[in-house]
């Protein structure tokens, strides 16, 4: 069970703590992914030495996602193995190398003590062509994703599933809000800011019905948001009924059960989902967050003629599927959307609307579980399994220093 813990008592604690010793230990213990399929060992590291504009995190919080499974089975391209896992993660700054004050967005600067998160996409260029001209800088060649595309061969504790975490100079930070503790943010975690990315690229006008095709962590949060953004009818579509109910506490006004339907031919099928939108004509958007290809066909089949659909859900390579384009693009007239990745506006928006509405949503709720680092191995296999949407970890235990 996860205890209810007061931010605010953390502050306090950690503030006496902080007073009491500024001395950091000379190891640091974390789980390294040596390679795919490979069990998750848990290793002794020296502290690493920062450069200056550096930071050093000591660990609350960090989780585990879908996105570590497929990382764990090969299925995602440029992970720089071994890795030490963790790309969401929250954590108190244990040190600052350097004289210059690192700011935030405020020009407040940043101090010792201070509990923060961070965006998990470090060095981006904001000089190529893809950062510069066209200004789509999810896709700068540039960038590195904690937990993910950074090795620790180095030894550079540059993941969350670590008593310390190593932040490059020019790492975008937050405060984590006054209202707002470890377990729930990390509950929204990584899945809010794609959520976020995939509601702006949807458009959602006043009044709009959308379906959500997989309520997953991502498709929870795009369900909340959707709604948030003035959707009147949002449909979650998923094949487990436990996800559908919680999607329902997300802000789904109605659910679909892929498995329970799944005597109906696709016709009756289409059909009966189509019933759901309010026109009955199908839906003014579809926001494809299941990852499996078949989704992305069924999104534009539920489609209504001239509606949206955003492709967030394909993050990994998991194959093709048959379109037939006159019929499903041309003839309707659907504009399709891919969402890549997220950046510092919408971490920053993400976590302002969960500090706003985090008690009408109940993000905090999925995290099924909190493990120690020595037990990373069963929450992967919770996670994989899905006995649990999202496990947290918590490398230096709950009692939060
Ligand atoms: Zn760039
Ligand atoms: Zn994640």
């Amino acid at each position: 069970m996860n205890r209810v813990i007061s931010l605010t008592n953390v502050r306090k604690v950690i503030h006496y703590h902080s007073r009491m010793s500024h001395t950091l230990p000379r190891t640091v213990q974390a789980a390294v992914m040596t390679g795919p399929h490979q069990p998750i060992v848990i290793q002794e590291f020296p502290m690493p030495e920062l450069p200056v504009g550096g930071i050093l995190l000591k660990t609350m919080m960090s989780e585990v996602c879908g996105t570590d499974i497929h990382i764990h089975h090969g299925r995602l391209s440029g992970v720089t193995y071994p890795i030490i896992p963790g790309h969401v993660s929250c954590g108190v700054i244990a040190a600052i190398r350097g004289n210059q004050p690192i700011n935030d967005i405020h020009d407040r600067p940043f101090k010792e003590g201070d509990i923060v998160t961070f965006l998990d996409v470090a060095e981006t260029c904001y000089s190529c062509y893809y950062c510069s001209v066209v200004k789509q800088i999810t896709r700068c060649p540039h960038r590195k994703v904690y937990g993910v595309t950074y090795s620790c061969n180095n030894g550079g504790l540059f993941g969350g599933w670590s008593q310390y975490i190593q932040l490059v100079p020019g790492t975008k930070l937050l405060r984590l809000p006054d209202n707002l503790d470890p377990v729930s943010y990390c509950g929204g975690g990584c899945g809010l800011n794609t959520a976020i990315h995939s509601v702006d690229r949807a458009d959602i006008q006043l009044g709009d019905n959308v379906a959500v095709l997989g309520v997953g962590p991502v498709g929870q949060s795009v369900v909340a948001f959707a709604r948030l953004s003035g959707a009147a009818r949002v449909l979650a579509i998923d094949s487990e009924s436990d996800r559908l109910e919680f999607a329902r506490q997300m802000g789904a006004t109605h659910t679909f059960n892929l498995r329970e339907n799944s005597h109906h031919e696709e016709n009756e099928r289409i059909k009966e989902i189509n019933k759901l939108s309010d026109s009955g004509y199908g839906f003014d958007v579809c926001i494809e967050c299941a990852g499996n290809p078949t989704a992305v066909r069924d999104s534009l089949l539920y489609a209504r003629d001239g509606g949206r659909v955003v492709i967030t859900g394909q993050y990994t390579d998991v194959g093709s599927i048959e379109i037939n384009p006159h019929q499903l693009i041309n003839k309707k007239h659907i504009q399709v959307r891919g969402c890549w990745g997220s950046d510092f506006s919408h971490f920053y928006r993400a976590l302002e609307l969960q500090s706003k509405y985090h008690t009408q949503y109940p993000w905090k709720r999925m995290i099924g579980k909190t493990f120690q680092l020595s037990e990373i191995n069963e929450a992967m296999k919770a996670v994989a399994e899905r006995s649990l949407v999202k496990a947290a970890i918590a490398p230096n235990g709950t009692d939060w220093f």
